[in-house]
């Protein structure tokens, strides 16, 4: 009689679409974002030629949450947030409407080139070019990091931000676009990201699975469910295909 040999079975990948967030999922956005703010405040003051009064992060913060108070729709366009707080500080310097506006855009640009000078976390590349054979992969962030400037943008079939749908994760903006774009649903959708509740709580609301980047090894404590969670992106393929088959 034949015998049959024993094959492992391989099961099909329940995921067809990995969305990933970016600023500190991909890279640490701390020191990029202090560099970012750092650099331009010297450019500012090289450009106008005056020491500029910045104050304090505490009134950085305050700046920014009064100029959200009065138009809610910075809150998801970042850039006017920016240009605003730019304009905050360096409108007195100017006697021209027309040359502060071209000073703005200007120190926007350089804020944003600056802002694109990350550090990618070990393997994430590497993975993503795997990833991106196998899978629909999308970008979903609130931020406004341009994967298109990062050179990878070749890797995604798409990328969502805040400003494209007028709202921030854990809102459900972001993952129904996803999912519009992508034709894929949510049961068939896998979501990364570092942040426990604008990531994980948001895609789970859902019913999107998650997988949580807990670089720090920290505990979970919004719930009593845990998510799957990872430190490091050599271990993610394995991850996904030891939970979800393929
Ligand atoms: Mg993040």
């Amino acid at each position: 009689m034949k015998t049959l040999t024993q094959e492992p079975i391989r099961k099909m990948s329940k995921i067809k679409l990995i969305t990933f967030d970016l600023d500190d999922t991909f890279w640490d956005i701390r020191d990029t974002i202090i560099n970012a703010e750092m650099n331009s405040r010297k450019w500012s003051e090289d450009k106008i030629g005056e020491k500029i009064e910045w104050g304090t992060f505490e009134d950085f913060m305050k700046i920014r949450n009064e100029l959200v108070k009065k138009d809610p729709s910075l809150e998801y366009d970042l850039g006017m947030l920016r240009k605003k707080t730019i304009a905050y500080h360096t409108k007195k310097y100017f006697k021209d409407e027309k040359d502060l506006s071209e000073f703005i855009e200007e120190a926007y640009k350089f804020f944003l080139e600056e802002r694109h000078k990350v550090t990618f976390y070990e393997d994430v590349i590497n993975v993503l070019e795997k990833l991106s054979s196998q899978y629909k992969l999308g970008v979903l962030t609130n931020g406004n990091a341009d994967v298109n400037k990062l050179g990878i943008g070749h890797l995604f079939d798409f990328s969502i931000s805040s400003m494209d749908v007028k709202s921030n994760k854990p809102n459900k903006g972001h993952f129904i676009k996803a999912r519009e774009l992508s034709r894929v649903d949510f049961q068939n959708t896998l979501h990364v990201g570092d942040h426990p509740i604008n990531d994980i709580v948001g895609a789970r609301d859902l019913g999107i699975n998650t997988m949580w980047f807990n670089l720090d090894n920290l505990n979970w404590d919004v719930d009593e469910n845990p998510p799957i969670e990872f430190n490091k992106w050599s271990k993610f393929i394995n991850l996904v295909k030891n939970n979800y088959g393929g």
